[in-house]
């Protein structure tokens, strides 16, 4: 059996790249657990930005989705800090300070720990809401705007840089986007240390802040005299965002960037679902009734409301 910490190589994510990297990471699975992924696959893409939408319903929810690692010190120090665990997080910061900064990597840790444990019961619905949770914190994670407390570039005079990295260029470019793996050793492999791979993740997230805001202002200074926010309509709304041509001239200067975060995050979440099943023991998957699916989803949709 293969095994890997993801190399360090190179949000949350708007819809339209969350409901992707669940698609692309259901394909890229094992045929073990191909057939229960498949089948649920609609749901699964549907309810990839359930965790988003929890903010508007739990207090606590906000702080899951990314943390502030500037506070913790330099870049190049912490890889010497982290990985922490929980308890001795605790009690080194203090819990409030933690849910202050952000507590993503440690939240994803402990929704993997759910997966786990609903394969081991083979229960259809908590598979399927863990997996899908999963999902959405590690994609999270691997967006560098949601490493630092400067995540809308607030600080630095680049408000909308948010916005413009995780949701413009994915929604612009998407669709010339290569998501396969970069070589045959980074398909979906067991993960023998979870929490290693979290941190890696983060770790490489937030060392690629540098260019995200300098890429930026690299275009500001291309773009001098031309309007480089506009109007854009999203569905039913008008939002002042980048106009599509400093989306354009962003994207080709972060050289690959975004594609390549959309990558990393496919090959650990399938990774990650495939690891949590061979850590329940490989137990069968649930067997699934299609005669029964129509009511049964309707009933999973209402109890996950
Ligand atoms: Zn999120």
């Amino acid at each position: 059996m293969a095994s890997l910490i993801f190399p360090v190589t190179s949000s949350s994510w708007g819809f339209t790249a969350h409901r992707h990297i669940v698609d692309v990471a259901i394909a890229w699975l094992p045929l073990q657990l191909q057939p229960f992924f498949k089948y649920h696959r609609s749901w699964l893409i549907e309810h990839a930005l359930d965790a988003d939408l929890r903010k508007h319903t739990i207090s606590d929810e906000k702080p899951r989705h990314y943390i502030d690692l500037d506070r913790y010190g330099p870049p190049d120090s912490l890889g010497c800090v982290f990985p922490v665990s929980w308890s001795v997080a605790v009690d080194h910061w203090s819990e409030d300070s933690l849910m202050a900064h952000g507590i993503g990597p440690w939240h994803a840790q402990q929704v993997y720990k759910r997966l786990i444990h609903a394969f081991e019961l083979r229960d259809s619905l908590a598979i399927l809401r863990h997996a899908v949770d999963l999902a959405h914190y590690i994609a999270d994670l691997n967006v560098p705007l949601h490493t630092t407390s400067n995540y809308n570039g607030q600080e630095t005079g680049q408000k909308g840089i948010h916005s413009l990295w995780e949701t413009q260029i994915p929604e612009q470019h998407q669709q010339s986007f290569h998501l396969v793996p970069m070589r045959d050793s980074l398909q979906c492999v067991y993960l023998v240390d979870m929490e290693r791979q979290i941190w890696s993740t983060v770790l490489n997230s937030h060392s690629q802040l540098p260019s995200v805001f300098q890429c930026e202002n690299e275009v500001r200074k291309q773009l001098e005299g031309q309007a480089i926010d506009q109007y854009i309509v999203r569905g039913r709304a008008r939002q002042l965002m980048r106009s599509p041509e400093f989306v354009d001239a962003y994207h080709e200067l972060l050289d690959g960037q975004v594609q390549n975060q959309m990558q990393q995050s496919i090959q650990v979440i399938s990774s990650a679902w495939y690891s949590a099943w061979i850590d329940a023991g490989q137990p069968p998957l649930p067997t699934i009734n299609r005669s029964n699916s129509t009511h049964w989803k309707k009933a999973l949709d209402w109890l996950l409301r």
